[in-house]
């Protein structure tokens, strides 16, 4: 039996038309157009979907070498390009992963449920793979594309395959479970997670047990009636465990924690059994039990399964991103290893363009099945397939077989030890370094040797956040509507490049910024965008026009003298510059107000030198809804100006009006573009908005000391904090110099700490602040959250603070040190 594939057989196996010939074999699916690999063998499914459209990226894939494509309109590609056509490219790409699936026997097991899949698949595949060869999704791949590029990984050499599912709307499921086909289901929960797509959690619960139709066996937790119920009729074998219920097979007595993790008693088979999990919070323990019973129902011993679970490891899907010293980079991933999540981390290296000099820090991949040779292989072809040359590779196994590596710049360690040792006269500096090792190799000292040591306050940016706020405003875009995104003052305070990077990796349309030097910034950092400048000042023009920055026109002498600026810059008049024209609709900030049009209109008519690149106004009260009359005026008066501009210049430019709150609220007011801002930040303006938008920044400090105060005594300067009782201060190194305001001293602020919430005692002071802990358990070197947790959102303590969110984030200093991260 064959798992190889060409596009003949392939076309035949999706019922599609192929176009040019072509015996290439395929071994690799791509859907996302923005992935950095090698061209050869890969096949390009342009998946359409309510926001995207694969097809608008073939061209760009052409000209980057990719030869083969899966499309629903035919294309006109170059001689030695093929295509096949097919009706829907989504259902085509499932059904060729459904047809991969039905070549092996071997057991698949697929894990749903609202919760913890992904940790309860990595932890089955922790488990098992030391006596199974067992194939798993990557990550969370666990969507209608990413559920097809999991089950595509499955080969012959495999035993177990674990296929995670997750699902967001009726329907979906259905689809999923074509595809995996799973002999055995696990389901670990059911929350709140997408409820509002369902008319009901029992809806929801049947939704998911989809999966197990055709399945033999189904593993889950009774104490989830919806869940016990939607398998009423399942006539497989149903394999539960349960606090309340005795019948089930797992009976969970008790659960008890102790320093070492939570000890929970059951009866299994008539007979008491325990185990300890290594974890005290109650979601490991869910997940944990889930893995004890699928072990216990596939023979393992009671015994294997305690010393095997005494060595999980908690699963962190997390990637930071960080500033290092000697002006580097720092991508840390020191908790994975595995040839997916490299090629994940790999990606993320590549989107740093602020500098060209890119290292993998690499230790030996501890993962059983493949033969040393093949792994490393696979690994050396992956690295040079995302075009990294530099590569330290720390370990026995790396070590061995450097040959495998000839074609890349390398170096070989045989210890953590050894490089750490040496690294100093590696003189790594100016470059992105991905740090990327198995938890053994405690790769976090060769972070900690790389990083700038700065205070103990940061701010965590969560880029999936961000990731996840930008598809949902995309959503409320038409089609063909264009996305600027305004970064202007440090992104909000999140960022220059780092966030920059993540938008032109998303191919948003521009960017906007406030000044010219935020412009020059992001350009010596490798943005390539068009950037709009709101603020562009007289003595900056020349680098402005040197960087391509684009400016904003608010009056005429500005105008003139920009003119004046090209004339003497630009070779001729046939070079004309990008400018964009900015009404005052009734912001009364900047801007031509009606009276300025006639000037404005002549001056239009005569410059050479210009081109129109947009035409915008900015809405004064786009998020309230006490406004919405003025907005229409604002609108109304927009059109009628951008109009005769138009008509006057005779050709098409931008327009553009929206800014966050307009987005979510006046559809009907995109034209053809938008600006993004604060809502990319997770704060929206409407609640349907702020629902599906997350949190992207967090603030946290440390605490340095602790101390007892006697009541009566006082605490900090003017002695303001007065002790009403005998209580406990910690310090935490957080102050107004780093933007944590005067105005939350002396009990009006709150951080949290330990899930709980405390007050801030007498003033705060520059560098630091004092917090009544009298009630919550805690040590030096804890961390406290000052916002962004559920508990302390940032828009209260805006609200604290008598301002706005807007004003808490760009407030935040410089020094407070930003790390990134994704999930
Ligand atoms: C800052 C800014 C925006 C973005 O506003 P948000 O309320 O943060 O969405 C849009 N347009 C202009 C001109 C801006 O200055």
């Amino acid at each position: 039996m064959s798992t190889s594939y060409n596009l003949s057989s392939i076309a035949e196996i999706i019922d599609g038309k192929l176009a040019g010939k072509s015996s290439e074999v395929i071994t690799t699916l791509l859907i996302d157009s923005r992935k950095i690999i090698l061209p050869e063998g890969v096949l390009f499914f342009a998946i359409e979907g309510e926001q995207h459209n694969g097809h608008k990226y073939i061209t760009q894939l052409v000209e980057r070498g990719f030869k083969n494509f899966i499309v629903r309109e035919e294309q006109d590609l170059p001689n030695n390009c093929s295509q096949i056509i097919v009706q829907n490219t989504q259902q085509a790409f499932q059904n060729l992963a459904k047809h991969h699936r039905e070549k092996f026997s071997y057991p698949v097991l697929a894990i749903t449920g609202s919760n913890g899949k992904t940790i309860v698949k990595e932890w089955l595949f922790q488990l098992l793979q030391i006596d199974k060869n067992v194939v798993r999704s990557p990550k969370s791949y666990n969507s209608q594309v990413g559920v097809p590029l999991s089950i595509w990984k499955m080969n012959e050499s495999h035993e177990l395959a674990i296929i995670e599912a997750g699902i967001s709307r009726s329907g979906e499921m259905e689809k999923l479970q074509q595809v995996i086909q799973p002999t055995d289901v696990l389901i670990t929960n059911l929350h709140e997670a997408h409820d509002e797509n369902f008319e009901s959690r029992q809806q929801k619960a049947n939704e998911k047990t989809k999966l197990v139709e055709n399945a033999q066996r189904v593993f889950y937790c009774k104490d989830y009636k919806e869940i016990d119920l939607a398998l009423t009729s399942f006539s497989g074998d149903k394999l539960c465990w349960s606090r309340h219920d005795r019948s089930a097979e797992l009976f969970i007595e008790s659960t008890q924690k102790n320093s070492k993790g939570t000890q929970v008693q059951a009866i299994y088979k008539e007979k008491k059994i325990d185990l300890l999990i290594p974890f005290q919070d109650s979601a490991s323990v869910e997940n944990g039990i889930h893995c004890w019973l699928y072990l216990l129902e596939n023979g393992y011993a009671n015994s294997v399964i305690q010393e095997r679970i005494s060595h999980l490891s908690s699963v962190s899907m997390r990637l930071e991103l960080k500033a290092g010293s000697n002006n580097n980079t720092l991508i840390n991933d020191t908790y994975n290893s595995d040839v997916a999540s490299l090629g994940i981390a790999l990606d993320l290296l590549n989107q740093q363009h602020q500098h060209r000099n890119k290292i993998l820090i690499l230790s030996d991949i501890l993962e059983s099945g493949l033969h040393l040779e093949s792994l490393y292989k696979e690994v050396a072809k992956l690295i040079d397939s995302k075009g990294v040359k530099n590569v330290i590779g720390v370990g026995e196994d790396l070590f061995s077989h450097q040959e495998l590596f000839e074609k890349l710049d390398c170096k070989f360690y045989e210890s953590t030890a050894e490089l750490l040792n040496e690294l100093p006269s590696l003189n790594i500096k100016n470059s992105s370094v991905l740090i990327k090792g198995a938890r053994k190799f405690k790769f976090e000292k060769i972070s900690q040797a790389l990083e700038q040591k700065t205070h103990e306050t940061v701010l965590e940016i969560n880029l999936s956040a961000i990731q996840n706020n930008l598809n949902y405003y995309r959503t409320k875009l038409k089609r063909d509507t264009k996305l600027m995104v305004m970064v202007k003052a440090f992104s909000y305070g999140s960022g220059s490049y780092e966030i920059a990077n993540l938008l032109q990796f998303n191919n948003v349309d521009y960017l906007g910024v406030a000044y010219t030097d935020e412009g020059i910034e992001l350009r010596k950092a490798g943005i390539t965008l068009p950037i709009m400048v709101m603020n562009p000042e007289k003595d900056s023009f020349s680098a402005m026009i040197k960087y391509s920055l684009e400016p904003e026109i608010y009056s005429i002498e500005l105008l003139q003298n920009f003119t004046e600026k090209l004339q003497s810059s630009l070779a001729s008049e046939g070079e004309s510059y990008p400018i964009h024209i900015k009404l005052d609709t009734g912001m009364h900030r900047l801007g031509f107000e009606e009276q300025d049009m006639s000037e404005l209109l002549s001056e239009l008519k005569t410059n050479k030198w210009i081109r129109v690149q947009s035409v915008f106004s900015h809405l004064a009260g786009s998020g309230n809804e006490a406004f919405d009359d003025f907005t229409k005026t604002q609108a109304d008066l927009f059109e009628k100006a951008a109009a005769d501009i138009e008509n006057m210049v005779g050709y098409q430019f931008d327009r553009h009006i929206l800014n966050s709150g307009g987005i979510e609220r006046f559809p009907e007011y995109q034209y053809n573009l938008v600006r993004l801002g604060i809502g990319l930040h997770g704060l929206g303006t409407t609640p349907e908005a702020q629902k599906k938008l997350q949190t992207a920044a967090i603030l946290k400090s440390t605490i340095s000391q602790i101390r007892k105060v006697k009541k009566g005594q006082t605490v900090g300067y003017n002695r303001s904090g007065i002790a009403e009782r005998d209580i406990e201060i910690a310090t935490v190194s957080i102050g107004y110099a780093d933007g944590y305001s005067r105005r939350l001293g002396n009990g009006v602020g709150q951080m949290e700490l330990n899930g709980k919430l405390v007050s801030i005692v007498g003033d705060v002071c520059m560098d630091m602040c004092m917090l009544d802990v009298t009630d919550v358990k805690c040590s030096v070197g804890d961390s406290v959250i000052v916002f962004g947790s559920d508990k302390i959102p940032l828009t209260a303590i805006a609200s604290q603070m008598g301002t706005i969110p807007y004003e808490v984030l760009t407030g935040i200093s410089q020094r407070v040190k930003r790390v990134y991260f994704q999930e």
